[in-house]
C-alpha cells in the first residue's frame, strides 16, 4: 500500500532536550519510505520547535475540561476485546481485542421478557453465573464519600517531571444522588486545579470523575498532597447521611526528569497515510518497528470490512497504535485505538479486531442509530469470528452444548452486561443466521433501521423490527435458529477450546482488575487520541506496570492463549490453574509460576524485558527486548543445578 505522506506531528514537551532523536527519525523515514523531504522537514520542525503554549491557559480550565470529556463520551467506543459499549457512554463501543489486546464483559441473567406470540422456544438454561451485578459498593448506605482508594493519577505507575496529570475519581454516590449534581473541587498542594462536577457512572456502575491534563509537573520534582473535596456547600441533602467523609487527599512524588524511561525520551507521534487511513504510532514502540506490515494489514482489513458491508468509507480513517495495553485491545468510535505491544496477553488477532472495528466505524455511515447488540453482531460477522475466523454457527451450537446459552431477549437487554465472548459470539452467530437466511441486503435494511427507542427495551425493538423486515418474532427466529444448531454435531475439542477461551479471557480480566486495574475496561480511561498528542503525555499511551509480577502473569496468560491456539487445551488449562491460585491467593506461586518467576528474573538481571516465553521442560526460550531499543532478541535458558540460566544473548 502506497504510502502518499508520512507526518511527524508535534508532541513534544517544552521541557524535553532537543537531542539526536529528531535526527534519528528523520533518516528512519527518508530509509524506510523515500519520503518528500520538505514535508518532512517542515513537519520536523513543527515536532521539535513548536511549544503548545496555549495549554498552560487551558489547563485546569472548567470548560477544556467539559469540552473534552463530552468529545469523548460521544465518540470513543470501548473496543475491548471485541467492542462494548456501556450505559453512561452511549457510543462507546468495545472492541474486541487481540494481538494486542482489547476487552470486554460480563454477563446477565434475567427473565426472558418476551412472553407474547411465542409459538415454541427451545427452553434455554439460563446461566445466572453469566451475568455479573452491579458491584455493591463496601457503603452500600445512602452516603455520598470518597476515599484514597478512589483517587487514580495518570499516567501510571508514576508521575516524573514534565508529565501532564490526569485525575480520576471513583467515589461512592447513591443511586438516589444525580452523579452531575455531585460537585467536586480539586487542590493540588492547596492550589485549585478542579472545580467541576463528577461526570457519569462509568460500565462497572461507580460514579466517576476524569479531570485531564489538569496538571503540568514540568520542574515540581518533590512531594505533593492532592486532596478531593465532594460538594463542599452541603448543597446534596438526600444521600450524604455523613459530610464528614466527602474529602480524602493523596501524597505522591514527582519524580526526576533524568527517572523518564528512555522510550519516552522524546517520545513523538508518526503519521502514514495509506489508501483507506491516517496510521499513526509512536516512535520507539512495536508498532513503530513493525509499521510497514502494520499499513499493509490495515489497508486490508479496511478493505474487507468494506466488502462485507458493501460500503466504504466516505473519508480515510485515524487509527492510533499504543503500547498500553488498555481493556482488551483498544477502543474506537470515530477513530480507531489499537493495542500493539509485543507481549499481547488478553486478546484475539489482529487482522480481525482490525476488521471489527472498522466495521463499527464504517457503518455509522448507514446505521448511525444502531443498538449494542446488533453492531457487536454485524462486526463479529463481518470479521468472520470473534478473535479469529471461525464458523460463527459451529460456535454457537458449542455454546448451546454447554448450557451456557443465553436467551436472545435477555442477552439484547443486558449486552455489555453479559460475559464477552458469549455475548460477541450470540450476537455474531444471530446476524451470521440471518444473513444466511434472508441475505445481506435484507439484513442490512434491518440493522440500519433498527434503533433501541423502537421499543421499552432492545429486545422489544428488536421484536419489532424483525416482524417488520422478516415477518418473524424474535422468538420465533431464535426457536428456529436453536433448532438448526441443535443439529451440529459436536466433539469434545470443540466444547474444551470453546470453554477453555472463555475461561482464559475471564482470567485475563482478572489479572487486569488485580495488577493493572486501570486498564480493566469497565473503569479505564479511555482518552481521546487527538487530545492526548494536543494536550497529553505519550505517557499515557505507553506506561504500564513493569513488575517482574506483570511480566510473570502476562507471559503466562500469553502461553495460555498461544496454547488454545494450537489446540493444546489441557496445556491452556494447566497454566491457568496457576494464574487463577496465583491471583485469588494473594501471590501464591506454584512450581509453574515459580519457573515462569525465575525465568523472568534471570532475563530482567541481563537488562531485558522478556516479551514471550516457550517453556518446555527444564530449558526456555525467551522472546525479550532491551531498555534501549524495540528489537526482538532470542534468548536460551536452561535449568543448572536449580537454577534457570540464560545461556545465550
Ligand atoms: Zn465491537
Amino acid at each position: 500500500m502506497p504510502i502518499t505522506a508520512v507526518v511527524l506531528t508535534g508532541n513534544e514537551k517544552p521541557h524535553t532536550p532537543i537531542a539526536l532523536q529528531p535526527v534519528i527519525d528523520y533518516a528512519y523515514f527518508v530509509l524506510h519510505y523515500r519520503l518528500n523531504s520538505a514535508v518532512v522537514q517542515r513537519t520536523m520542525s513543527r515536532k521539535y520547535f513548536c511549544i503548545p503554549a496555549y495549554f498552560n491557559t487551558l489547563k485546569g480550565t472548567f470548560n477544556f475540561r467539559i469540552v473534552s470529556t463530552a468529545f469523548i463520551a460521544l465518540t470513543l467506543a470501548l473496543c475491548l476485546a471485541s467492542c462494548s459499549q456501556i450505559k453512561s457512554r452511549p457510543e462507546l463501543i468495545a472492541v474486541t481485542s487481540t494481538a494486542a489486546a482489547p476487552i470486554d464483559l460480563g454477563l446477565a441473567t434475567s427473565e426472558s421478557p418476551l412472553v407474547e406470540d411465542i409459538i415454541h422456544v427451545t427452553p434455554i438454561p439460563i446461566v445466572s453465573a453469566e451475568i455479573d451485578s452491579p458491584i455493591a459498593d463496601e457503603t452500600s448506605s445512602q452516603d455520598l464519600s470518597i476515599s484514597v482508594e478512589d483517587i487514580q493519577l495518570f499516567p501510571i505507575s508514576t508521575i516524573i517531571s514534565g508529565d501532564r496529570v490526569t485525575i480520576q475519581i471513583q467515589p461512592y454516590v447513591p443511586e438516589s444522588v444525580t452523579v452531575e449534581n455531585v460537585p467536586v473541587e480539586i487542590y493540588i498542594d492547596d492550589q485549585p486545579v478542579v472545580n467541576d462536577t463528577l461526570d457519569q457512572r462509568n460500565w462497572e456502575g461507580n460514579a466517576e470523575g476524569i479531570y485531564e491534563w489538569v496538571w503540568d509537573t514540568s520542574g515540581l520534582v518533590s512531594k505533593h498532597e492532592i486532596r478531593v473535596i465532594l460538594d463542599s456547600q452541603d448543597v446534596i441533602q438526600e444521600g450524604d447521611a455523613d459530610p464528614t467523609n466527602n474529602e480524602a487527599t493523596i501524597t505522591f512524588r514527582v519524580g526526576k526528569a533524568m527517572e523518564r524511561p528512555l522510550e519516552e525520551r522524546n517520545a513523538s507521534w508518526i503519521t502514514a497515510e495509506t489508501d483507506c487511513c491516517y496510521v499513526h504510532a509512536i516512535t520507539r514502540t512495536a508498532a513503530y518497528r513493525d509499521f510497514p506490515e502494520l499499513l499493509t494489514m490495515v489497508d486490508s482489513a479496511i478493505s474487507e470490512a468494506s466488502n462485507q458491508l458493501g460500503v466504504f468509507p466516505e473519508e480515510k480513517i485515524n487509527l492510533y497504535f499504543i503500547e498500553r495495553t488498555i481493556g482488551q485491545g483498544g477502543y474506537a468510535g470515530t477513530e480507531m485505538v489499537i493495542v500493539y505491544n509485543d507481549r499481547p496477553f488478553i486478546g484475539g488477532e489482529l487482522y480481525e479486531l482490525l476488521v471489527h472495528e472498522s466495521v463499527h466505524i464504517i457503518d455509522r455511515q448507514f446505521a448511525p442509530q444502531r443498538t449494542k447488540f446488533l453492531a457487536e453482531g454485524v462486526a463479529v460477522w463481518a470479521a468472520g469470528g470473534h478473535y479469529q475466523k471461525q464458523d460463527l454457527q459451529k460456535r454457537a451450537a458449542t455454546l448451546l452444548a454447554m448450557n451456557k446459552f443465553i436467551p436472545l431477549a435477555e442477552l439484547a437487554n443486558n449486552f455489555y452486561p453479559a460475559q464477552h465472548e458469549i455475548g460477541y459470539l450470540e450476537a455474531g452467530a444471530f446476524v451470521d443466521y440471518l444473513v444466511s437466511e434472508y441475505g445481506w441486503p435484507d439484513v442490512r435494511e434491518f440493522y440500519s433501521n433498527t434503533s433501541a427507542s423502537d421499543g421499552d427495551t432492545e429486545a422489544e425493538a428488536l421484536d419489532v423490527n424483525l416482524r417488520h423486515y422478516f415477518k418473524a418474532s424474535l422468538a420465533e427466529l431464535e426457536a428456529a435458529w436453536l433448532a438448526e444448531l441443535q443439529t451440529y454435531s459436536l466433539n469434545d475439542e470443540d466444547i474444551a477450546d470453546l470453554r477453555t477461551t472463555i475461561r482464559y479471557y475471564d482470567t485475563a480480566r482478572d489479572y487486569q482488575k488485580i495488577y493493572d486495574p486501570t486498564a480493566y475496561f469497565r473503569t479505564a480511561w479511555l482518552p481521546h487520541p487527538d487530545e492526548v498528542i494536543e494536550f497529553g503525555n505519550a505517557a499515557d499511551f505507553l506506561r504500564q506496570p513493569d513488575t517482574e509480577t506483570n511480566f510473570t502473569m502476562e507471559l503466562m496468560l500469553r502461553s495460555a492463549y498461544d496454547a488454545i491456539a494450537k489446540g493444546d487445551t489441557n496445556r491452556a488449562n494447566v497454566l491457568l490453574d496457576s494464574i487463577e491460585r496465583f491471583l485469588s491467593q494473594n501471590g501464591t506461586a506454584d512450581p509453574l509460576v515459580t519457573s515462569y518467576q525465575d525465568i523472568v528474573h534471570t532475563v530482567v538481571a541481563f537488562g531485558y524485558e522478556p516479551q514471550n516465553i516457550t517453556l518446555d521442560g527444564e530449558s526456555a526460550e525467551v522472546l525479550a527486548t532491551t531498555a534501549s531499543g524495540n528489537r526482538l532478541l532470542n534468548l536460551d535458558l536452561n535449568i543448572q543445578r536449580g537454577d534457570w540460566i540464560l545461556l545465550s544473548n
